[in-house]
C-alpha cells in the first residue's frame, strides 16, 4: 500500500526534538533520499507518495534522529564539493569549513598538473579525492592513522573514480616516505578535550574522537609535527595549508614561522572565525 506523506507532517514530527530550521532541512533531506524526489519537487508538490517500505524507512530514520544519530550516518552518505561520499562512524562527517579549505587550495592553484599533493589525516578522503577530481593529473596522497578510515576513503575514491594513494601511518611516531611536494594540507584533530562538554550530542556520540580531540596540555601537537615533516618534504616555494581551531590562529602561525615558513596568513571561514593558516616554504 502506498501512502501520501506531506512534508509538513514530517517536519512537525521532527520539531518535537529539533529546532524549526533543522527540522525543516532534515525533512527535505529525508524526503529527497527516501522518496527519491528532488527538493524542488518537495517544494512544489508538498506531498510525496511513499511505498510501505519507504514509509518504514522514514519512520526508522526519524527514530534514529531522535537518538541524536546524524542524518549523514543514517543515510550513509554526504555531499562534499558536489560529489557523493560514504560516511560512517569511522570517519568525521565533512564540515562546511573543510569545503572552504579545499576551495581555498583550488583557487590558489588553478593550474596544478602533475604536482604532488599530500593530505595528512585524510579521514573519509574528501580532501584528496576532491583535489584529484578537480585537478586531474596531480599525484595525490592521503595519510591516516586509522585503517578503518582508510577503508572508507578507498571506497570513496572508487565511487568517485579518483586516483589517490592512501597510506596508513601514525605521523606522530613515523616519518612518511613521500616524493617532494607542492602542497601539504591537513585538517588534524584540534578540538580541546575541555571544549567537548559544549559540543552537540551527535558530534560527541557519533564522530570518531580520534579525529577531533587533542589534550589541553598540548593542543598544537599535530601542527608542530606536521610543520616539521612538511618542511622536509615540500619543494622550495611550496605551500602548507592547515585547518585550525579558531582560538589558535596566531599560535599556529608562530609554529609555522619557527619551522621556516614564510608569507604566513591566518584566513577566516565564512562565519568570520579564524579557520585556516597557510604558509610558503622559502
Ligand atoms: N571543525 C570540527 C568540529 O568543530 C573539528 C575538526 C577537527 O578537529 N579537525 O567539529
Amino acid at each position: 500500500m502506498n501512502s501520501k506523506i506531506r512534508f509538513k507532517e514530517i517536519a512537525e514530527r521532527l520539531k518535537k526534538f529539533e529546532n524549526e530550521q533543522e527540522a525543516e532541512s532534515l525533512s527535505y533531506w529525508l524526503l529527497e533520499d527516501i522518496g527519491k524526489i528532488s527538493k524542488m519537487d518537495v517544494l512544489v508538490e508538498k506531498e510525496v507518495i511513499l511505498s510501505a517500505v519507504e514509509e518504514e524507512l522514514l519512520n526508522e530514520a526519524i527514530e534514529r534522529l531522535k537518538k541524536h544519530e546524524p542524518i549523514q550516518h543514517i543515510l550513509g552518505k554526504v555531499e562534499f564539493y558536489n560529489r557523493q561520499f560514504l560516511v560512517n562512524k569511522n570517519v568525521l562527517i565533512p564540515r562546511q569549513e573543510t569545503e572552504e579549505l579545499v576551495d581555498l587550495i583550488l583557487k590558489d592553484h588553478p593550474d596544478l598538473a602533475d604536482e604532488v599533493v599530500v593530505d595528512i589525516g585524510t579521514g573519509s578522503g574528501i580532501i584528496p579525492i576532491t583535489i584529484a577530481k578537480e585537478r586531474p593529473g596531480v599525484k595525490i596522497y592521503g595519510l591516516d592513522i586509522s585503517i578503518a578510515a582508510l577503508a572508507t576513503a578507498k571506497r570513496n575514491a572508487e565511487l568517485n573514480r579518483a586516483k589517490v594513494n592512501f597510506l596508513n601511518i601514525d605521523i606522530l611516531e613515523e616519518s612518511p616516505e613521500l616524493p617532494p611536494a607542492e602542497i601539504w594540507v591537513s585538517n588534524p584533530p584540534y578540538v580541546l578535550e575541555s571544549e567537548k562538554m559544549a559540543m552537540e550530542e551527535k558530534v560527541k556520540e557519533y564522530d570518531p574522537a580520534q579525529a577531533l580531540f587533542v589534550h589541553d596540555n598540548d593542543p598544537l601537537v599535530f601542527y608542530k609535527r606536521i610543520a616539521y615533516l612538511a618542511k622536509q618534504n615540500l619543494k622550495y616555494g611550496a605551500y602548507l595549508y592547515f585547518e585550525i581551531n579558531e582560538k589558535f590562529g596566531e599560535e599556529v602561525k608562530l609554529v609555522m614561522e619557527l619551522h621556516g615558513f614564510k608569507e604566513l596568513a591566518v584566513i577566516k571561514d565564512m562565519q568570520g572565525k579564524n579557520r585556516f593558516v597557510v604558509g610558503i616554504n622559502q
